[in-house]
């Protein structure tokens, strides 16, 4: 996995492609405020009712591209090694990402 949380992301497939930030859930890319589905919410307590609520469906990790913070261009992430450590770098402009 090579999209973090906090990443922005390019969708490139589905109904709802465009950019968005990348939400931590289970090694899954979940990206805020697209991708929604309507989800009923049960009524927690008696005399509540139950609501429509819009959750982000996880987007498939191929579908989704990261945004170079430092380009602005979606790019493929490639590694280097400085000194043991391992960084992420952008393919198109050779920044450090994050
Ligand atoms: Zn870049």
């Amino acid at each position: 996995m090579n999209i973090r949380k906090g990443d922005t992301v390019l969708i490139k497939k589905g109904k709802d492609k465009g950019k968005s930030k990348v939400l931590p859930k289970d090694g899954k890319v979940v990206v805020e405020g697209l991708n929604l589905i309507k989800k009923i919410q049960k009524a927690k307590k008696a005399g509540e009712k139950g609501q429509m609520i819009s959750v982000p469906r996880s987007v498939f990790r191929a579908n989704v591209m990261l945004i170079c913070p430092n380009c602005k261009r979606p790019t493929r992430i490639g590694y280097t090694k400085d000194n043991g450590a391992k960084y992420r770098i952008c393919k198109k402009c050779g920044s450090r990402i994050s």
